[in-house]
C-alpha cells in the first residue's frame, strides 16, 4: 500500500492504465476513457502503458503479469459496474507483487462506491472526470509530495484510524476542445475484433431521467453545465485523423449527441464539413427521442449516421412521467417514424417494468411495440435498473421498497438493487417474460449484438442480422400477448412459469432454426461472438 509519506518515484517508470474485462453478454468495445487519460498524461511528459483486458481477452492473472512487467510508478484502473469484480481481483494480485506502488480506481463504479473500493485495497478513488485529477496525482507520486489533500475529486484512506477522506468535488471540464485527441494504443485490437472505433463529441445530457447514472455522474461535479461539447472542427479533425488510419466504422459515444445549442443547422454543418474534407464513414450515435426531429436526423444521415440508440423507454404516458422523461409518447412515435422514413437502424431502449407498472401500461406498450416491431431490441423483457446514486433508487429507498441485491456475479453486491413489483397481475407478466427471456437470452445476445454493439460489417450483413432480429421480436410479441391474456384470466406467477415452459417447448424448433441462421450469418460476416450469459438475468 502506498502511504502519504512515501518518497518520489523514478521518472522513467510509466503510469499503467488498465481496464479489466467485465462480466457481460456483450462483446468487447474500446475504452475511450483510457485513451483520454493516456493522452493528457503523455502531454504532461509521462510515459504511459495502456492495457485493455476486455479487448485483449486477458484474464485477471495475465493482466496482473503485464502490469507488474511494466514496472509502473502508478496504476490506474478504469472501472464500471460490471468489471468491478475483476478489477478488485487484478488489483489484489498486483498489490503484493508491487508493494508501495499506488493503485488508483476511477470511472462510474468507483465514483459511486468510493468507500467500497478503498476498503477493498485501492489507495485512491477518482470521483467524476479524471483527466485533470490524474495529472495532479501523477505529479504528487512522482515528486513524493507527502499529502493528497488539495487534489479535488478524490477519496483516499487516511493513515491510522482516521478512515476515509473525501476531498471536495472537482468541477467538470467545460472546454472539451482543450483536451488532446485520445491515444489510440488499442486501435489495432479494436479493428481486429471488427468493433467500432469510439469517438466523443460531447459529454453529459441536459435531461434528468430518474434512473440515469449519467445524470448522477455529471452532478458529482456540482452545479456546472450537465452537457458540454466539442467544436465541429475539433470533432472532424479527429474523424479525419482516424480516416487517414483506415477507420471507416465509428461509434460516437456521446450520452446525448444533440442538445442545444446543437440543432438542425449544426447537423447540416457537420455533414458539409465531413464532405468537404472527404471523410466518409459509417457513424453510430445516441439521441434523445425529443431531439430526433426530421431536420436533425436528415442532417445526421447525410453526415454518415446509419444507426442510433434512442431511449424510448416506454409508450405509456404515466410510465414516462414516473421516469421524468422529457419525451412524451407522441415524441417517441414521431422519432421512430423519422428513423423509419430515413431507413436508419433504431435500437430502442425500453424499460417495460418498474415497481409501479400497471396492466394498462403493459397493454399500451404491447400495441406500440407491435406497430414498431422493426426496432432493434435484445428481447422483450426489460426492467428498471436501480443503480446507486440515481433519483429512482433514492425514491425507492425513501418509500421503503429497496433491498440490496447480490444477483449480479462479480460485483460483490455493488451497484444494483432489488425492489418488488407492486401489482400482482403485473407480477405474473413480469415472472413469465423474465423466465422466457432467460431461456432465449443467449440467442438474442448473439443475434442482435452485431447491431446493438454494432460491428464494422457491410450493410448487406447488417440487414441479415436485422431480419433475424425482427423475427425474434415478432415471436416475443406473440408470447407477450399470450401472457397478458393469461394474467387477465387471473393466473398466478407460478402458473405463468408453467405456461412459459410449455411455450418454450412448443416453439423450440423455431429458435433452433434462427440459431442456425445466426451461425451462418456470423460465418458470412466474419464475426465471432464471445459474450457470456447475461448476468442481469440470474
Ligand atoms: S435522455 Fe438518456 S442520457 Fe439523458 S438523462 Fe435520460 S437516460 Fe440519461
Amino acid at each position: 500500500m502506498y502511504t502519504e509519506s512515501d518518497t518520489s518515484t523514478d521518472q522513467r517508470q510509466p503510469v499503467v492504465l488498465v481496464t479489466p474485462a467485465p462480466v457481460t453478454h456483450r462483446t468487447a468495445e474500446e475504452n475511450l476513457g483510457l485513451g483520454y487519460l493516456a493522452a493528457v498524461l503523455r502531454r504532461a511528459g509521462y510515459s504511459v502503458v495502456v492495457l485493455d483486458g476486455w479487448l485483449a481477452g486477458s484474464p485477471a492473472d495475465a493482466l496482473a503479469d503485464q502490469i507488474v512487467a511494466a514496472d509502473p510508478m502508478m496504476i490506474g484502473f478504469a472501472c464500471y459496474r460490471s468489471n468491478m469484480g475483476s478489477a478488485l481481483t487484478t488489483a489484489d494480485m498486483v498489490r503484493c507483487r508491487l508493494p508501495g506502488v499506488p493503485i488508483v480506481a476511477g470511472g462510474f463504479g468507483p465514483s459511486f462506491h468510493a468507500e467500497e473500493f478503498l476498503a477493498a485495497g485501492f489507495d485512491v478513488v477518482v470521483r467524476g472526470e479524471g483527466e485533470r485529477t490524474i495529472i495532479e496525482l501523477a505529479e504528487r507520486y512522482r515528486t513524493g509530495t507527502p499529502t493528497l489533500s488539495g487534489i479535488t475529486g478524490i477519496s483516499f484512506r487516511a493513515g491510522g484510524s482516521a478512515g476515509f477522506v473525501h476531498n471536495p468535488a472537482r468541477t467538470a471540464i467545460t472546454d472539451l476542445d482543450a483536451l488532446p485527441m485520445p491515444a489510440r494504443d488499442t486501435l489495432d485490437l479494436t479493428m481486429a475484433r471488427a468493433s467500432l472505433v469510439h469517438v466523443q463529441s460531447s459529454r453529459g445530457c441536459q435531461a434528468s431521467c430518474t434512473f440515469c447514472s449519467i445524470v448522477a455522474f455529471e452532478r458529482l461535479a456540482g452545479r456546472g453545465p450537465t452537457w458540454r461539447q466539442r467544436s465541429i472542427r475539433g470533432f472532424v479533425d479527429e474523424l479525419e485523423h482516424l480516416h487517414s488510419l483506415g477507420v471507416r466504422h465509428v461509434k460516437v459515444i456521446d450520452d446525448s449527441l444533440i442538445e442545444p445549442p446543437r440543432d438542425a443547422a449544426w447537423c447540416a454543418e457537420l455533414a458539409d464539413e465531413l464532405r468537404a474534407r472527404g471523410v466518409s464513414m459509417w457513424l453510430r450515435g445516441s439521441i434523445r427521442a425529443d431531439r430526433a426531429t426530421p431536420a436533425v436526423l436528415t442532417g445526421l444521415a447525410r453526415a454518415g449516421f446509419w444507426s442510433f440508440s434512442c431511449g424510448i423507454e416506454n409508450f405509456a404516458p404515466t410510465a414516462l412521467r414516473r421516469m421524468a422523461k422529457r419525451a412524451d409518447p407522441e415524441a417517441n412515435f414521431a422519432a421512430l417514424a423519422e428513423f423509419r422514413r430515413l431507413g436508419l437502424y433504431a435500437q430502442a431502449g425500453h424499460i417495460l417494468f418498474d415497481h409501479a407498472t400497471t396492466i394498462e401500461e403493459l397493454e399500451i406498450n404491447w400495441a406500440a411495440m407491435v406497430a414498431h416491431d422493426w426496432t432493434v431490441s435484445k428481447g422483450i423483457f426489460t426492467e428498471m435498473y436501480a443503480a446507486t446514486g440515481t433519483n429512482y433508487t433514492r425514491r425507492l429507498d425513501r418509500d421503503g421498497l429497496l433491498t440490496p441485491s447480490t444477483q449480479t456475479p462479480g460485483t460483490a453486491g455493488l451497484g444494483n438493487h432489488a425492489y418488488p413489483i407492486t401489482d400482482p397481475a403485473v407480477n405474473t407478466v413480469y415472472t413469465a417474460l423474465k423466465h422466457w427471456q432467460r431461456s432465449h437470452s443467449r440467442l438474442y445476445d448473439r443475434t442482435i449484438d452485431p447491431l446493438s454493439a454494432p460491428k464494422a460489417i457491410s450493410p448487406v450483413h447488417r440487414d441479415i442480422f436485422g431480419q433475424l432480429s425482427i423475427e425474434l421480436r415478432r415471436a416475443d410479441l406473440d408470447f407477450f400477448r399470450a401472457v397478458l391474456d393469461l394474467a387477465a384470466g387471473g393466473a398466478t406467477a407460478g402458473e405463468a412459469v408453467e405456461f412459459t415452459d410449455n411455450r418454450i417447448a412448443t416453439t423450440a424448433a423455431f429458435y433452433h432454426r434462427v440459431a442456425a441462421r445466426t451461425d451462418a450469418a456470423y460465418q458470412m460476416a466474419g464475426l465471432h461472438y464471445d459474450g457470456q450469459d447475461n448476468p442481469f438475468l440470474c
